[in-house]
């Protein structure tokens, strides 16, 4: 019977402002809503809470048992009476139909909750000064991108989500250690078509075989959870100051996007696995000690593991050139940015012709002011004809 029920409502987060009932939007930067109608600031009650962390082996169990997916519910726009549904990733946006904010619950389609985030500490405005400083800042970037940087294009604010790993982890490892030994070696040298006997000083890499074990305690292993920008880009925006995450308040989304996650737990901690393991290498190398290591078996226990479901404010643009997108994210608490970006091989061509003219000119130059003198070849101005010739 369930099957054929039509769509159920949403729950939604709607958050009308105290003096005037319009729709309010999170000012980034403070702790409210500020009224774009009549100014008045409306205060987020503070929530609190202190930001716990959940152990993973019984969320992974709790995870394998079947679920079933509750159907996508339609969301209703109680501003202008429009029913319609967010696309799959979302949680959090606009009303297509008349632009109001507006929050979903996310029990509905994800198993696992945010329990906290980062709210916006910078607004639109100083992430666009941010996206042009540093789009300016980029030698050989076409036109075409430093306009659109100039234009009012909009950002879009997003709240991303991400998982934090810990982990108490004990590895036991197998390898060499290469100790560096000079020794006196006979070498055959041939001079004068005459073969010779040298002592020479030769470097030796002497082996010895190791075994060892190290331990290491992995605090806030952060793993993105959103397939919407490459993993590559979501990683460089950090550091992000989890110290300061707050407990999971929706009035921080009003105004903003916000995903669910798209990877899952198990595959957030498998590529938190790797982050930490680069460390435990490093850790066993330092551990083997002597010139060089080599390592050919680690066994890692991990215990204690635990994660966190945060997510994290971000200024996203995306732009077309030549048919390739580009993207660039904006870190919406300290407006580090991290992106893609086109090359202008048209300018690099130009660039170089100019730098070559110069050089064929500053001969010409030199030549007829007799400044080079070929013939004598005094040292005194063959400098400059050296560096004109390495253009
Ligand atoms: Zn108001
Ligand atoms: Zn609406």
């Amino acid at each position: 019977m369930l099957k054929t029920k039509t769509l159920s409502r949403q729950a939604i987060g709607r958050f009308p402002c105290a003096q005037c009932g319009a729709v309010l939007k999170y000012a980034p930067g403070t702790t409210h809503l500020t009224c774009d109608y009549c100014g008045f600031e409306n205060r987020i009650e503070y929530r609190a809470g202190i930001i716990q962390e959940y152990d993973l082996q019984e969320a992974l169990r709790q995870l394998s048992a079947p679920r079933t997916e509750a159907p996508k519910a339609q969301i209703h726009c109680d501003e202008c009476g429009a029913g319609f549904q967010f696309e799959a990733n979302i949680h959090a946006g606009e009303c297509p139909f008349c632009g109001s904010p507006i929050v979903t619950t996310t029990t509905q389609s994800k198993p696992i909750q945010p329990k906290s985030l980062l709210p916006f500490g910078i607004n639109e405005s100083e992430a666009r000064q941010q996206f042009q400083r540093w789009i300016n800042s980029l030698w050989f970037a076409p036109s075409a991108v430093k306009k659109y940087a100039r234009s009012e294009s909009k950002l879009t604010g997003v709240y991303l989500p991400y998982w934090t790993f810990d982990s108490d982890t004990e590895t036991d490892y197998i390898g060499e250690r290469g100790d560096i030994d000079y020794v006196d070696e006979p070498v055959q040298v041939t001079r004068d078509n005459q073969v010779f006997t040298e002592i020479r000083r030769v470097e030796k890499i002497h082996w010895t075989t190791v075994r060892g074990r190290v331990y290491r305690f992995f605090d806030d292993v952060l793993v993105g959870a959103s397939n919407s920008l490459p993993r590559k880009i979501l990683d460089a925006l950090q550091p992000w100051d989890l110290e300061q995450l707050i407990p999971y308040d929706e009035h921080y989304l009003s105004g903003f996007r916000s995903e669910y996650y798209q990877v899952d737990l198990d595959e957030g901690f498998d590529h938190a696995k790797q982050v930490m393991d680069s460390v435990i290498y490093r850790d066993i190398a330092y551990d083997i000690g002597g010139d060089h290591q080599r390592v050919h078996q680690v066994r890692t226990i991990h215990s204690a593991t635990t994660y966190k479901h945060c997510l994290l404010p971000v200024w996203s643009a995306a732009f077309r050139y030549r048919n390739k997108s580009y993207r660039f994210v904006i870190n919406g608490r300290t407006g580090e940015i991290q992106g893609e970006r086109p090359y202008s091989w048209w300018k690099i061509g130009f660039t170089a012709l100019v730098a070559l003219l110069l050089a064929v000119g500053v001969y010409y130059y030199l030549e007829s002011t007799d400044a080079l003198q070929h013939s004598q070849s005094s040292t005194y101005y063959s400098m400059p004809y050296y560096n004109i010739n390495r253009y």
